[in-house]
């Protein structure tokens, strides 16, 4: 543990102990160089604490990158609450919150959303007491509601410029794509390359959601162990972190990766295993920023839902496309060009 912390480059992290649940509440403020710091709540069990804190101090880097990438006003932040795996709807309400209150608390400096096991009517729940720092409430309480379509817009935008960089045009008709995940984001993405008139490929491991988005037609289901041997022009990862490592980068039989999922890479220099592949990198800090994008835009500069839309894949268009030229100039990978641009950002450059 004292490894990992020391190996951080953030600026605070506060721990709390929920006496009457068990939960661990980790919050990691990576930056609030350019803003307060945002990131979403992530709520799940964890094996270790150790493990808890890894992700928190790794997805609160990458919200640092992506509102920088984004080029806006905020820092990077995220926060874990490591639950027990039998919590009562009663007892997770009441850490919900507990939770809410020390956000409160914190006056600003950290400022939250939906991520990996809440939603957004658990933002309600947490805004009780954590308001005014919490977004991506319901739209009946006032919020703009699931991040999930926005990013999923972002996405689908991203594979465009992909599929321009690789085949010269950005249609994606006839286009073989691969979506790992198809819950929020994964479910959308899917939808939306349908009617681009993709061939769609997707894989999960929720019973109810397979048979649910196997009803589309033209959509085919691939079984999780064979997604990474899988042929496909793009590979659109929208479920876990740290897909992308040593053992599946040499399996893959794509030519680009370009999905929601945050922090693909197991390690960064497997962005260097990819180039080396010939297998063009869409960073995840870069391509998945709609929802948090359009969230923010919606509640704090009163966007409608269509200009959100607009600023997310006008935004994401122009970051992709200047990260490709980077790393071609450079003659570096993407995720290490996209890395640069954020870094220089963030260090008020
Ligand atoms: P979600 O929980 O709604 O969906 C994830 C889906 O992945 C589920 O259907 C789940 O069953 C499936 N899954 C889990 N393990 C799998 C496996 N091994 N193989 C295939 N499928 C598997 O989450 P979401 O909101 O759609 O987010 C997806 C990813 O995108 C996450 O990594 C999240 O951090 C990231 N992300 C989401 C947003 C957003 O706005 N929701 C924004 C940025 C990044």
């Amino acid at each position: 543990m004292e490894a990992l912390l020391k190996a951080w480059d953030g600026e605070r992290i506060i721990i709390e102990f929920d006496w009457p649940t068990g939960a661990w509440i980790i919050i990691a403020i990576h930056s609030t160089r350019r803003g307060p710091a945002g990131g979403g709540t992530r709520m799940k069990p964890y094996s270790t604490m150790e493990a808890a804190m890894a992700d928190a101090l790794e997805l609160a880097r990458s919200m640092s990158y992506k509102f920088a990438c984004a080029d806006m006003s905020r820092g990077g932040g995220k926060a874990v609450i490591a639950v027990p795996p039998d919590l009562t709807p009663q007892a997770r309400a009441d850490l919900l919150r507990r939770y809410g209150a020390l956000i409160h608390q914190l006056g600003g400096m950290f400022q939250t959303g939906p991520d990996v096991g809440t939603s957004s009517a658990d933002m309600d729940i947490i805004a009780e007491s954590g308001a005014p720092y919490v977004f991506g409430r319901t739209v009946q309480a006032g919020g703009a509601g699931d991040s999930g379509p926005a990013t999923a817009i972002g996405v689908l935008h991203g594979i465009g410029v992909v599929c321009q960089q690789l085949f010269g045009t950005s249609a994606l008709a006839g286009r073989r794509i691969l979506v790992q995940g198809a819950g929020s984001v994964g479910g959308r993405l899917i939808r939306l390359l349908r009617e681009a008139n993709a061939s769609v490929l997707f894989s999960d491991v929720d019973e109810a959601t397979i048979r649910q988005i196997r009803e589309i037609p033209g959509v085919s289901f691939v079984p999780p162990e064979e997604v990474y041997d899988m042929p496909c022009d793009i590979f659109a990862p929208c479920a876990l972190g740290g897909i992308l490592n040593q053992e599946t980068i040499p399996r893959l039989k794509c030519r680009a990766v370009a999905g929601s999922a945050n922090n693909q890479l197991a390690r960064p220099e497997d962005a260097e295993l990819l180039r080396k592949r010939g297998i063009l990198y869409a960073p995840d800090f870069v391509i998945n920023v709609g929802g948090a994008m359009a969230i923010v835009g919606m509640e704090t500069m009163g966007w409608s839902e269509a200009e959100a839309n607009t600023h997310v894949t006008q935004n994401i268009e122009h970051m992709l496309r200047q990260t490709f030229d980077l790393a071609a100039a450079r003659n570096i990978s993407t995720a290490d060009a996209a890395r640069s641009v954020a870094e220089t950002r963030l260090s008020g450059h």
